[in-house]
């Protein structure tokens, strides 16, 4: 099974950059969790340097990859600038290394192709410390700059979108062909039961328990003693019973 070891950049004490409300080390660990379930789902395994918010230093980071023989080793950061207009894509494999110049190809061509940057600062090389004690191929993304306003907007509100991109980029340099999840269906779920006390009356509805919210089909007034009705789509409640 092909092995690939995701890198969350920064955690716990390192917030890593800070702009517009947002924290380098929150991003970099939700986008790298997600890439790492769409890599799961075409069964590659995925290793990460951290799950959590902790932090990690930089060498162990690229010695979990070395020691569990990881295939690739894909570091997730955001850029930061003193400069507020600064912003784009950039992506960093080991100076040197052909084969991590091209999984940085195919992870910056990916995220390019859906369209979310405004600007393409391109595949470079440089020595960080996690690319450079990586002995697989290896790669530093940083997917915007967190101290632009409309790039931020992208690390905030585009984050599933980032993580397909980044995985669909594995993917392909690994030779794995990206297969698109299927949708999840409503009408697949089934349906939970809510309990509940209405008055001192016990009820029990067949509903959905969704996003900490419950909901009940407006039929439930029935046992209550109303009458419901349906008239050109609108739901007439008539009258209740007086008990
Ligand atoms: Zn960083």
């Amino acid at each position: 099974m092909v092995k690939v070891f995701l890198d969350p950049g920064h955690g716990g004490k390192d917030p890593g950059a800070v702009g517009n409300n947002l924290r380098e080390k929150d991003i970099t660990l939700a986008v790298a969790l997600k890439v790492g379930q769409i890599l799961k789902r075409h069964n590659v395994e995925v290793l990460y340097s951290r799950t959590t918010d902790v932090f990690v230093d930089l060498t162990p980071r690229a010695n979990m990859a070395n020691n569990a023989k990881a295939d690739v080793f894909v570091s997730i950061h955001v850029n930061s600038f003193n400069n507020p207009s600064a912003q784009g894509l950039e992506t960093f494999s080991h100076t040197g290394s052909i084969k991590g110049a091209e999984l940085a190809k195919d992870i910056q061509d990916s995220l390019l192709q859906a369209e979310l940057y405004t600007k393409n600062r391109g595949i470079k090389t440089a020595n960080f410390t996690v690319i450079a004690k990586s002995t697989m191929p290896a790669v530093l993304v940083e997917l915007a700059f967190i101290s632009n306003i409309d790039d931020s907007k992208i690390l905030r509100n585009q984050q599933l979108e980032i993580a397909e991109s980044v995985a669909k980029g594995i993917l392909k340099n690994l030779g794995i062909k990206y297969v698109e999840k299927k949708e999840e269906s409503k009408k697949e779920k089934e349906l939970d039961t809510i309990k509940f006390n209405l008055h001192g009356r016990e009820l029990e509805v067949e509903g959905i328990y969704k996003d900490n919210t419950n909901y009940i089909p407006i039929r439930f007034l029935e046992k209550l003693g109303y009458k419901i009705d349906w008239k050109d789509g609108t739901v007439i409640v008539d009258y209740r019973e007086v008990k």
